[in-house]
């Protein structure tokens, strides 16, 4: 039976007001299970209304207690009901079972870190360097925060938007991607007895009538968007024309650079989980294998045999290695990418195809993929790909590696691997990129920011000030000495 989600708007489920419909496909069959609103302006009029309604409560925007005690309620709640929203957010993106169980069980981790954090945040007296007057830092919410996210990942990108926001004492309106909607929806359902109305609603669409129509609407003061450079340019352009701040988490095409006095085991687990693990869907995928000439052809045949060991089907099922593409457009741009990289001379030295799963012949699946022979001007080297799609390329010194891993239009992040730490830390120096990892990749911490330089974005999520991102600030001055008359001669 195809299950209906609605809008969460003002504490309650809702229609949309044109009445009208977006079937929701789950990749692994081709099937739609679900079906989500399509929202259109009067819907975002409704939620701005009901989110700017509560955002000027007072016992919310100035009372940081009973913030925080809401955010630890959410946190429990979380903690109570996330096996409801594992399976769905499966059913949407195809995202395998271990991944997601993992992310949403960690869900209330970083609502409980931002309870905790806003505790901390205290009016600042000024050390100012005049005589006579004092001045404090008062921190304010800009009132409605407008958070559009990507279909990867949708809770998660929600949360590292949703728990700063409304510590900060804002309200929210999440448009999650229109690809994977239900699990955004039935989260702001869970909380509906924990979160006091309208400051927690999801309106779902398409992004050029409902994301569109949110970042345009004049009650939004800032805006947090999670998606591709091409939605982030448009979501900027109309922010800037309303003179609101935007915050941008675009893409990336993150280099994974390997020296030859690597740990091999380490850096090849480490290439594998940073590019195959979410099947290169992830904005910190890296796509780039810059490697070492005298290792490269021992490190990419033992990549190989790896990946031939991986099992594809369900995502439902725990001992599933690959999962299916999250959706059809993006199973589709894959391949016509891996189409137009054979034309631009790249050799595919594994996979290299879709793969037909018994018992989900309808499923987006595509074979984990290795590129050699891939010149650096071509399409696949420097275009985000969002599949799991790895390219290789050796270099014969470390300036060479460098020059490499910095031509490119992104800096989301980057990996280096080698057993010097000092090295690793000279060559994270030379790296233009918002996250540098030496001998890991991927970690998150709600204590480190998160984000991008050039055309991966702008401004950062999480790290120390995650919650005052989402406040503006305000100098109050106390003059101490009588005003002298300004015109005395
Ligand atoms: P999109 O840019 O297509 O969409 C992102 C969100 O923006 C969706 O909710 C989308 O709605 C909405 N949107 C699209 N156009 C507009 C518009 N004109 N105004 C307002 N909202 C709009 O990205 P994807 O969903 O395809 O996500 C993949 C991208 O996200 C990749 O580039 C990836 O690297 C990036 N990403 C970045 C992360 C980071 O932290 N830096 C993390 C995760 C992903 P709809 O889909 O309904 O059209």
């Amino acid at each position: 039976m195809i299950k209906r989600f609605y809008h969460f708007i003002n504490g309650q489920s809702v229609p949309s007001k044109s009445g009208e419909w977006i079937n929701s496909i789950n990749p692994a069959t081709g099937e739609v299970w679900a079906q989500i609103p399509r929202g259109n302006r009067a819907d975002v009029d409704f939620a701005v209304e009901a989110a700017f309604k509560a955002s000027q409560q007072t016992n919310w925007r100035d009372n940081s207690v009973n913030r925080s005690e809401i955010l630890h309620g959410i946190a429990e709640q979380l903690d109570n009901e996330h096996d409801q929203l594992i399976e769905i957010e499966i059913n949407d993106n195809g995202k395998r079972i271990r991944e997601v169980a993992a992310q949403i069980a960690g869900l209330s981790g970083w609502y409980r870190h931002f309870a905790l954090a806003l505790t901390k945040l205290e009016v600042e007296e000024l050390n100012l360097d005049l005589e006579g007057v004092s001045a404090h830092l008062e921190l304010i919410p800009y009132g409605v925060i407008g958070a559009i996210t990507a279909w990867n990942s949708p809770l998660m990108i929600a949360a590292w938007k949703v728990a700063p926001a409304l510590a900060a004492g804002n309200a929210v309106i999440i448009k999650p991607s229109e690809m994977a909607s239900a699990s955004t929806v039935l989260f702001a359902e869970l909380l509906a007895d924990v979160v006091p109305n309208g400051l927690l609603n999801v309106v779902t669409g398409y992004g050029d009538e409902v994301g569109s129509a949110i970042v345009d609407a004049d009650a939004v003061k800032k805006v947090s968007f999670t998606g591709s450079e091409v939605g982030g340019s448009k979501v900027a352009a109309t922010a800037a024309k309303h003179v609101k701040p935007s915050t941008l988490e675009l893409g990336g095409k993150s280099p994974q650079i390997v020296f030859a006095d690597a740990d091999l085991d380490s850096a090849i687990n480490g290439v594998m989980s940073g590019i195959f693990l979410s099947n290169g869907q992830s904005c910190v995928a890296g796509s780039r294998l810059i490697i070492h000439g005298k290792i490269r052809r021992a490190f990419v045949e033992r990549l190989k045999e790896k990946l031939s060991r991986l099992n594809f089907g369900s995502p439902l099922q725990e001992d599933t290695d690959v999962g299916p593409i999250a959706n059809k457009a993006q199973y589709h741009k894959i391949l016509s990418m891996l189409d137009r990289a054979k034309k631009e001379g790249a050799i595919i030295t594994f996979g290299g195809s879709n793969k037909n799963v018994p018992g989900f012949e309808g499923g987006y699946f595509i074979e984990p993929t290795i590129l050699e022979n891939v010149s650096p001007s071509s399409e696949i080297w420097r275009q985000e790909v969002f599949g799991p799609v790895l390219c290789v390329h050796s270099f014969v010194n470390k300036e060479e590696a460098i020059n490499l891993a910095n031509d490119t239009d992104y800096g989301l992040a980057a990996g280096i691997w080698t057993t010097d730490e000092a090295f690793g830390n000279e060559i994270a120096s030379k790296i233009d990129a918002g996250t540098v990892y030496i001998n890991h990749y991927r970690s998150v911490s709600a204590c480190a920011p998160v984000g991008g330089i050039k055309k991966s974005g702008y401004g950062r999520e999480l790290g120390p000030n995650a919650i005052r991102d989402f406040m503006q600030e305000k100098v109050v001055w106390n003059g101490k000495l009588a005003v002298p008359d300004p015109f005395a001669k």
